[in-house]
């Protein structure tokens, strides 16, 4: 079978883990082999496992970069069918070739991410990964102002910190009209 690199973004909120969980384990309801994987960007926890904002989880291993999601496969790479990223904008752009390599192979590469920052900045290696993908799925949250569809996630509070991590309470998403690109003193 050919492979497929299919890309899962949008803004946080609006369900990129739970259509990535919900994708997995169909893959696996029809007895593929599926291997999922997420950046282990925050040291204070080791998870084992994907979750959603909706409580939905799928297991997962976390790898610090790149080097460590190859080298996680190609032990496995022979009966591995599916493989699945989560916050994939947390990863270098080494990510792209090692998606066409799997794709290449036969694969069903799978990568959730963001694809803006709270600065409104592309994320990482997510834009590309949607111009190279096979197909894009771009979700929207919920504007938690208005209630109108959401592509934004606005940053609220007060830390300059680049990247904070499994910080509840500091994001939410946005409509167009709601967002401001710098953080939101509330
Ligand atoms: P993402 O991976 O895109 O951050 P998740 O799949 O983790 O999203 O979470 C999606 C879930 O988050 C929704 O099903 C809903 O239960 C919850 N949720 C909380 N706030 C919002 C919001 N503003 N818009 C949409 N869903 C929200």
């Amino acid at each position: 079978t050919p492979g497929v690199l299919e890309v899962i973004t949008g803004p946080m909120f609006s369900g990129k883990s739970e259509e990535l969980i919900r994708r997995l384990k169909r893959a696996r309801i029809a007895r593929q082999r599926v291997a999922c994987f997420k950046p282990d960007i925050d040291l204070r926890y080791h998870r084992t496992a994907i979750a959603s904002h909706s409580d939905q989880t799928h297991e997962a291993d976390t790898v610090r970069t790149v080097e460590d999601l190859r080298a996680a496969l190609a032990t496995r790479l022979d009966e591995i069918e599916v493989i699945g990223v989560d916050e994939v904008q947390f990863l270098s752009g080494e990510i792209i070739p090692l998606a066409l390599e799997l794709v290449a192979m036969g694969k069903r590469v799978l990568m959730a991410g963001l694809d803006t920052t709270f600065a409104n900045e592309p994320f990482g290696p997510v834009p590309n990964l949607m111009a190279l993908a096979d197909k894009v799925t771009k979700l929207s949250a919920v504007c938690m102002v208005c209630g109108q569809p959401a592509i934004h996630t606005q940053r609220l509070g007060q830390s300059q910190e680049l990247v904070v991590v499994g910080a509840a309470g500091l994001y939410e998403a946005r409509c167009r009209a709601h967002f401001s690109p710098h953080i939101d003193e509330h």
